[in-house]
């Protein structure tokens, strides 16, 4: 079958924007659906997640022919090959409120971007935007303190490192120096406080709560002093990875802090590890300790 001749007009892609989304989109403009446009262009595939992750090759060169593109562009738009833990979303973790509504003064048509899919991604790669949650938040697991500003602007820095690393890991895990994952576990776990403290437990506080602390927030500077109330991400789980952005902007910025100095990281760890009750934390800490991967 002849590749279809290229279409005399082409709305022009979003930054990031998802094929599945650009394909929509163009169909809207000849008044067809997603379905028809790509029998038109003779693809052997129709749905929306086979489009944005599956493309055959030979799809994607009769897509570029009609698009008038090139194929290796047309590829880089589609979803990233990642880990079974780290795959994209089949539906937005996150939107960039900024992006959002430009494309919404664009076209009437949804936009659908590719990061906003990626657990890796905390910011929009287009305009910088710290990402915000698709829905309204929840209280059980939101604190509007953990959002103060001047503190999380802090460690937004600290964050794209951490991001990168999760990105790195999603895309190559062979070649990473350390599982992000395992390490975002191990900064989710909780220990004593209290019996860790070298302060005086009167001064501490002695209710459950504040006992109960995050490995965490021994790597990020000022996380214990907005401590409220759910004000710590719940643990990271592989059963469930999907966090609100603010949370996994605090977890990626820890575990960029917890892989800047490998001495400083082991003391700290070898010094917490009696008030780690979680039966993962020792085979973690003998991991980390025995690596020859430290930069
Ligand atoms: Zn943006």
């Amino acid at each position: 079958m002849q590749p279809c001749r290229p279409l005399p007009y082409i709305p022009p892609a979003m930054p990031g924007e998802l094929p599945s989304s650009w394909l929509r989109r163009i169909a809207a403009e000849y008044g067809v659906d997603l379905r028809h446009l790509t029998a038109h262009f003779g693809l052997s595939v129709c749905r929306s997640w086979e489009i944005d992750r599956a493309l055959p090759a030979d799809d994607i060169r009769r897509i570029a022919v009609a698009l008038r593109t090139d194929p290796a562009e047309f590829r880089e738009m589609m979803h990233r090959a990642a880990t079974r833990i780290l795959r994209p979303t089949s539906v937005p973790l996150q939107v960039c409120m900024q992006c959002q509504a430009g494309h919404r003064a664009a076209t009437r048509l949804p936009v659908t971007i590719r990061a906003w899919f990626e657990f890796s991604q905390i910011e929009c790669e287009h305009c910088r935007t710290p990402f915000s949650p698709t829905s309204r938040p929840s209280l059980t697991r939101c604190n509007p303190a953990r959002e103060e500003p001047v503190w999380f602007e802090s460690i937004r820095p600290p964050a794209r490192v951490g991001a990168r690393l999760l990105a790195d890991f999603a895309r190559r895990p062979l070649t990473s120096r350390f599982s992000p994952v395992a390490i975002l576990q191990l900064l989710s776990m909780r220990f004593d406080a209290i019996r860790f403290a070298t302060r005086p437990v009167g001064r501490c506080g002695a209710d459950e709560l504040f006992a109960s602390r995050r490995i965490i927030e021994l790597f990020v500077p000022g996380l214990s002093e907005l401590r409220r109330d759910n004000l710590i991400p719940a643990p990271w789980t592989s059963d469930k990875p999907v966090r609100l952005v603010t949370a996994r902007t605090i977890l990626l910025a820890g575990m960029a802090a917890l892989l800047s100095s490998r001495e400083k990281t082991l003391d700290l760890l070898t010094r917490v590890s009696s008030c780690v009750s979680h039966p993962g934390f020792g085979p973690l800490l003998t991991s980390l300790t025995s690596s020859a991967d430290w930069a």
